[in-house]
């Protein structure tokens, strides 16, 4: 870990917040923080550590909470493992391409070489490969399944060599997963010291607007994540709506196997229509779908108030859109308006 770590955060002496120093023990007057007596409860900060939604959280996904990281969407745990692990301008990180466009935006910001590895025409990707791209100086290799834009997820097998083959880290995004049935990588944490799996309320949990990411990885890269990030980075409001949303779970199931139908239903309307190419196979709340003209089937959906997403410039995607799962009263209007097109 050591040697993987960036030497600056390896010796960092974290800010050592109010909250921190008392931990937990029973207190009745609270005067340590200089916050303002009144107001309560948005008066007090919140638990820097998140430990009772830690709890829950552990509960839904079967990983223990000292193994959790909670961040400000999973943006925070993207950016943060290039802050932690790659030394700026020296440095260089592997990821699959096309993928989510965070894993390179984190890299350019914090200055450091990515280099993307482009998946074969099915959409997948060796170990073989990726592992081909890496040098003395790489330090992550980025995977995403089930993949964005593509949809679809990534072959297990070849995931866990490259965990298996690679001296850094490998973060597997599964941000999607909900919608799959390939089994999660996140059971395997034990086996695989050098494995973080990515998670996020955003997606099935239904809660992108209080942005509520995860991390699942070995406690001491937790360890380095809960030294560098802002010591209250979830804040009250968004501790307590994600703990009301646990209590739920079978209501996001219920969501699940609805979009799910819904999906199916889309994809054979989209492969009637003349206008339709190809739709990928997927294993998300979305697909990917060729067309004649992605470029004027997206502008004349804009002018009926309906907005997908053009995927006509990634590479692989050429002439593609990628369409969200919606209501069925959504999804029909979407379907109704291309059949006019
Ligand atoms: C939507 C998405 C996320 C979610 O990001 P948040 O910051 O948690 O909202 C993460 N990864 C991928 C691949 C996504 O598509």
């Amino acid at each position: 870990m050591e040697k993987l770590c960036r030497p600056n955060i390896w010796s960092l002496a974290p800010y050592s917040s109010a909250r921190n120093e008392y931990a937990g023990r029973e207190a009745r007057v609270f005067l340590d923080a200089n916050e303002n007596p009144y107001n309560a409860p948005f008066n007090r900060y919140p638990d820097p550590l998140q430990l009772e939604l830690k709890e829950a959280i552990a509960k839904v996904k079967g990983v223990p909470a000292e193994n959790i990281f909670l961040g400000n969407g999973s943006d925070e745990p993207i950016d943060l493992v290039y802050r932690c692990f790659c030394q700026p301008g020296t440095d260089n990180v592997v990821a699959i391409e096309p993928t989510y466009g965070m894993y390179k935006v984190c890299a350019d910001i914090n200055d450091v070489e990515y280099r993307p590895v482009l998946l074969d025409e099915h959409y997948q990707i060796t170990a073989e490969r990726l592992l081909a791209a890496t040098d003395a100086r790489t330090k992550l290799i980025w995977i995403c399944s089930p993949n964005n834009p593509t949809g679809n997820n990534l072959d297990r097998e070849e995931i866990v060599k490259t965990i298996t083959g690679f001296e850094g880290l490998v973060i597997v995004d599964e941000a999607y997963s909900d919608f799959s049935a390939q089994p999660t990588l996140r059971s395997e944490l034990l086996k695989h010291p050098n494995l973080i799996v990515l998670n996020t309320m955003s997606k099935a949990w239904g809660c992108a607007a209080i942005r509520l990411g995860m991390a699942f990885a070995s406690q001491d890269i937790i360890a380095i994540f809960n030294k560098v990030k802002y010591p209250y980075n979830v804040n009250l409001l968004t501790q307590q709506q994600a703990l009301e949303a646990l209590k739920d779970p079978f209501e996001v199931d219920k969501w699940v196997k609805l979009l799910l139908e819904e999906r199916s239903r889309m994809i054979d309307a989209f492969r009637l229509l003349p206008i339709c190419v190809e739709v990928f196979p997927t294993d998300a709340n979305f697909f990917l779908a060729r067309m004649t003209d992605a470029k004027r089937i997206y502008d004349y959906l804009v002018d009926r108030g309906i907005i997908v997403r053009n995927r006509n410039r990634v590479q692989l995607c050429q002439n593609c859109l990628r369409i969200t799962i919606g209501t069925k009263t959504e999804n029909g209007e979407l379907i109704a308006a291309l059949r006019q097109y």
